[in-house]
């Protein structure tokens, strides 16, 4: 770059920065964000915000405002309305100056938002599009159960075999979670292979966190090729331990969400614009925080997220219904409870320490009342199962929950199938009920 052009980027990013806190990513988006700049998120995402963000505050630092709790306040402070998809910004154009690159167009395709796919309406009664069990399952209009399991830090798949034995036929489908914190395990793909030879449906997670656009194609043909038809993409926890890692953000969440439902629509690769021969054809989920306040927020990430082409949504962790319920009636009333399926993440709490350390899970806030039954459990794997099976009745209640999500602190999965036990045969007689109407 000439010494002219980095004068002008300079002295542009110290103009800017003194009034938007500008990063200098040489693409401006600021008329699509309020005049907010979301280089500031320490994702550096352009669609959010992320699941940890907790009363307007950011999960990477708290003591710094969410920018994207602010962008989506300054766009539409009350209101519901869907927001634009923009792009990943282009490395290429970094610490150069965005007002040149705007008159010589150089970030014209990265400044446009993306055109969201067509996929009508009432996409809840659409017939059936991929080879997914759970999805058949969701559209008969079954109550669903799904849990999770944790991929080994290691290649021994005995651990998968083990965990996946013991939820059989407990549960619809079966997250594998994978790199937690950031850290490296078995894929969540591989996890997802062993589950099917044990004949359990599995749901693999794919982290914006650890993947570039090219590697999570890349997941999504490996699970093609084991048979895995479910995929949950999600941001992933900040890493944030020592030493520190790269994190890739290459994508955020919906940009994930959109590239993989292009390549079911079209069989063409968004982002190269290269046709696919075979290519996977996922059922999709995406997470949401419902406490991310104020509501609006998550409501406006749900569209958004929808209509990039999410078919269910896996919620954060749940431990006050009312809450959750207020979500619900405004999930409802945006007509969101017509296109997308629902399951509610509820916890198994089944361990002291496990609990201790919820409040510092990202995104999750522990309501007094729950501190207190829990504090005074004199059996806490008695209490955590009471509890767990309580909140489930009373979120099945809820219209436009499609079923539950349970996930487990604690280490015991022999706990899980007692945590549903009998709830689920009252779905089978709903179902003949309905049969026989
Ligand atoms: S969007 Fe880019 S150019 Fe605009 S203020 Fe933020 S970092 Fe600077
Ligand atoms: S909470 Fe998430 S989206 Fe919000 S600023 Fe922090 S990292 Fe970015």
């Amino acid at each position: 770059m000439s010494i002219l052009l980095r004068v002008v980027a300079r002295t542009e990013q110290f103009g800017k920065g003194i009034v938007f806190n500008c990063h200098c990513c040489g693409q401006c988006v600021l008329s699509h964000t309020g005049y907010v700049c979301p280089m500031a998120c320490p994702r550096q995402i352009r669609n959010g915000p992320c699941g940890g963000s907790m009363d307007g505050r950011c999960e990477v630092y708290p003591d710094r405002k969410c920018v994207w709790v602010r962008i989506h306040k300054r766009v539409d402070r009350r209101g519901y309305s869907r927001p634009s998809l923009l792009r990943s910004p282009d490395p290429k154009l970094f610490f150069t100056s965005s007002y040149l690159n705007l008159f010589t167009g150089k970030d014209k395709l990265a400044r446009t938002p993306i055109k969201y796919l067509d996929l009508g309406t009432n996409r809840k009664s659409s017939p059936i599009q991929t080879a997914s069990t759970l999805e058949r399952k969701l559209k008969e209009g079954r109550f669903i159960f799904t849990s999770e399991i944790r991929a080994p830090r290691g290649a021994n798949p005995e651990a998968v075999r083990k965990q996946a034995a013991i939820l059989k036929g407990h549960f619809d489908a079966v997250n594998a979670t994978a790199y937690l914190n950031g850290k490296p395990s078995m894929p969540s793909s591989m996890a997802g292979a062993e589950m099917v030879k044990l004949g359990v449906e599995p749901i693999t997670q794919s982290v914006c966190r650890d993947v570039t656009k090219t590697a999570f194609i890349s997941e999504l043909i490996t699970n093609k090729m084991n048979g895995v038809h479910n995929t949950l993409c999600i941001s992933g926890d900040f890493y944030q331990g020592d030493p520190c890692v790269k994190q890739v953000y290459d994508m955020d969440s919906s940009l994930m969400i959109y590239e993989a439902r292009h390549l079911r629509e079209k069989s063409i690769i968004h982002f190269t614009g290269e046709a696919m021969k075979d290519p996977p054809r996922p059922f999709l989920a995406c997470a949401i925080n419902p406490f991310t306040t104020p509501m609006n927020v998550p409501i406006r990430r749900i569209k958004q997220k929808c209509a990039a082409g999410a078919d269910f949504i896996q919620t954060q962790i749940i431990l006050n219904v009312k809450t959750f319920q207020e979500f619900m009636r405004i999930f409802r009333e945006e007509g969101l409870d017509n296109e997308l399926f629902l399951l509610a993440g509820l916890p198994v709490i089944i361990s002291e320490k496990a609990f201790e350390m919820m409040p510092g899970v990202p995104g999750v806030s522990v309501p007094p009342e729950i501190t207190r039954r829990f504090k005074g459990a004199g059996d806490i794997v008695k209490e955590g199962i009471a509890c767990a099976r309580e909140m489930i009745q009373q979120v099945r209640e809820i219209p436009g929950v499609s079923g539950v999500h349970l996930m487990l602190f604690g280490v015991k999965h022999e706990v899980l199938p007692q945590v549903v036990d009998g709830l689920r045969e009252v779905d089978v007689q709903q179902q003949e009920k309905i049969a026989n109407a």
